[in-house]
């Protein structure tokens, strides 16, 4: 791979029915001509068969670590791969604080998406305590060992980071702190992984259509991953557009 993608990526969490699937086939419809971003709806498993095939790439919210069992309400990576996704989140902090996922679950999800040819987007954050604190950088270094697994690549991986404060509540890093975080995340993953700093790291934390712009702009932001302004195209698209016009695409 030469260039890292450029990632509009949607997350849905527990929201959507059939219905909202005209959302979709609007956000779709406005990809087309975006030659220069990836747009990904990241649903709940219930909507993903109903959603292959109508022009946006596809990705579950999670998966279990093992590829089948007896875990009942469990979804595993090949279950998502075969109702359409090519892409799941993992650890998101509402995972990792509603479930009590720790960086070694995440890890292992990674690898259990890797198995079953899922593109693994790991999510990583610090809460508002530890960024106050200063320990950002510090928190980030201690997620992306934990859980970013021996074997990631660019193709296999993306770094979703989303610091747990900015999720939901309006309120995101200024601009700078945003890129000097992400170059600090591209030089960990360096360190870490033969090719860690070729891998597409996104911004996630109240991107909206009015500030996405000036976060797109950063360097070595790569994208976003966008929870509430993902539901409606008309929030999500002038995103998706906002990220093909800083990376340099076609209109
Ligand atoms: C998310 O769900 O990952 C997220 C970043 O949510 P929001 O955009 O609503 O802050």
């Amino acid at each position: 791979m030469t260039a890292r993608r450029q990632i509009a990526a949607g997350n849905w969490k527990m929201h959507g029915c059939g219905a909202d699937l005209v959302e979709l086939a609007e956000i779709a419809s406005a990809a087309k001509p975006l030659s220069g971003i990836v747009t990904l709806l990241c649903l709940p498993a219930t909507l993903l068969d109903r959603a292959r095939g109508r022009g946006v790439e596809l990705g579950g919210e999670d998966c279990h670590a093992q590829p089948s069992g007896a875990h009942t309400g469990d979804i595993s990576a090949q279950m998502l791969r075969d109702a359409g996704a090519d892409f799941v989140i993992v650890g998101h902090s509402e995972r990792r604080c509603d479930h009590g996922e720790s960086d070694t679950d995440v890890a292992a999800k990674a690898m259990a998406a890797w198995d079953s040819g899922l593109i693994a987007i790991i999510c990583i954050g610090e809460t508002e305590e530890q960024y106050r604190a200063g320990r950002t950088e510090q928190v980030l270094a201690a997620q992306i060992t934990g859980s970013v697994p021996d074997g990631a690549t660019p193709e296999n991986t993306v770094i979703a980071y989303e610091p747990v404060w900015a999720i939901g509540t309006g309120l995101t890093p200024d601009p700078e702190d945003i890129q000097k975080t992400h170059a600090a995340i591209r030089a960990t993953l360096a360190t870490q992984h033969a090719m860690g700093g070729k891998m597409s790291i996104l911004y996630g934390g109240s991107v909206k259509p009015d500030n996405a712009k000036v976060i797109f702009a950063s360097p070595d932001v790569d994208g976003g991953l966008v929870g509430g302004a993902s539901l409606k195209a008309a929030d999500f698209v002038p995103i998706m557009q906002a990220l093909n016009a800083s990376k340099g695409g076609n209109q």
